[in-house]
């Protein structure tokens, strides 16, 4: 009956309750000595043109966790976040994602990195100074440097975000905002924050061909986007039929499984950026 089933839900409920607060415990403490020990690592991820060219590259972090194997963000950003350490990786990631676009600088490709800071780290009083110290130290060019942040920016000072944006923007950075659609920001935020992209969320992108409210709203995106004067970016497309509706929409830029999954530095290098042989020295 009702009742045992109550009971027995509570008895195998409340064992893993424990072990899954143990575990965030252990989870923490393992992060804290993560970057030292330089298990994080970077993927990166193309962002494509109309045209197929490799525009951009998005950092992804990932942790090569010494007993639990290669983990995604999802996996620890929210503990990252709780515990502050977030601060941390994403200094590690800004000073990693400068590091790579010098590389690629130096080797003569002309792509973006867009790179994802969580709204903690934009609040930093000395965040703008960490992110041009990162450009300064590693030579990099701030206009090939775009930053992506999302619609929790706007849930403190948005006065104060804007300063920031508009000191970043003055060097040349440029900004996306990601996942839009999925956070509870007022419209009305948008033409004061100076944008250069919106993000689809991925799973409007996901639901677009089979439901027509998704599909609706995807081109209403489009839509806001062109009239503010932003790019689109479309994340998480996977197949043909999605980027041929997008691209009838008027989707300027395309990020998901069907171009490229997540990759290291080499492979990326390898498949997606065009060959400099022919390169006049
Ligand atoms: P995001 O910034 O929206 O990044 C896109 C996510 O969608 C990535 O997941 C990517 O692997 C995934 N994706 C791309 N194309 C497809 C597709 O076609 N299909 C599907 N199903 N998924 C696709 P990932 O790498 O697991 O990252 C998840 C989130 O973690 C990111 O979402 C971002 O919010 C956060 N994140 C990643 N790296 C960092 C970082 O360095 N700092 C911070 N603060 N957050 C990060
Ligand atoms: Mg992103
Ligand atoms: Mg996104
Ligand atoms: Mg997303």
């Amino acid at each position: 009956d009702a009742k045992s089933a109550g009971r027995n839900t509570f008895r195998f409920f409340a064992p893993i309750l424990q072990v899954s607060l143990d575990e965030q415990a252990r989870l923490e403490n393992d992060l804290r000595e993560a970057v030292r020990r330089q298990e994080l690592l970077l993927y990166f991820q193309p962002i494509v043109d109309e045209a197929g060219n490799t525009i951009c590259a998005e950092a992804l972090v990932r942790w090569r966790h010494p007993e639990r194997g290669l983990l995604g963000p999802a996996e620890f950003i929210p503990v990252a976040e709780k515990s502050g350490l977030i601060l941390g990786i994403g200094q590690w990631v800004m000073e990693q994602a400068c590091d790579q676009l010098a590389s690629w600088s130096l080797a003569g490709h002309a792509l973006r990195v867009a790179v994802n800071v969580s709204a903690r780290q934009f609040r930093q009083d000395d965040f703008v100074d960490q992110v041009l110290h990162a450009l300064r130290r590693n030579r990099v060019d701030p206009r090939h440097l775009k930053l992506e942040l999302t619609e929790s920016i706007l849930l403190h000072d948005v006065d104060e975000v804007i300063a920031k944006m508009a000191v970043l923007k003055a060097h040349g950075i440029c900004f996306a905002l990601d996942d839009f659609g999925t956070g509870c920001s007022s419209l009305s935020y948008l033409q004061r924050l100076p944008f250069d992209q919106l993000k689809i969320d991925k799973s409007f992108v996901h639901d677009m061909l089979g439901s027509q409210n998704a599909a609706t709203i995807v081109c209403a995106i489009i839509g806001l986007a062109a009239s503010l004067g932003m790019d689109v970016v479309a994340e998480g497309v996977e197949s043909e039929q999605q980027r041929e509706f997008l691209a009838t929409s008027g989707c300027d830029q395309y990020q998901g499984y069907l171009i490229g999954k997540p990759m290291t530095a080499e492979q990326l290098a390898l498949r997606w950026l065009p060959e400099l042989d022919s390169r006049p020295q």
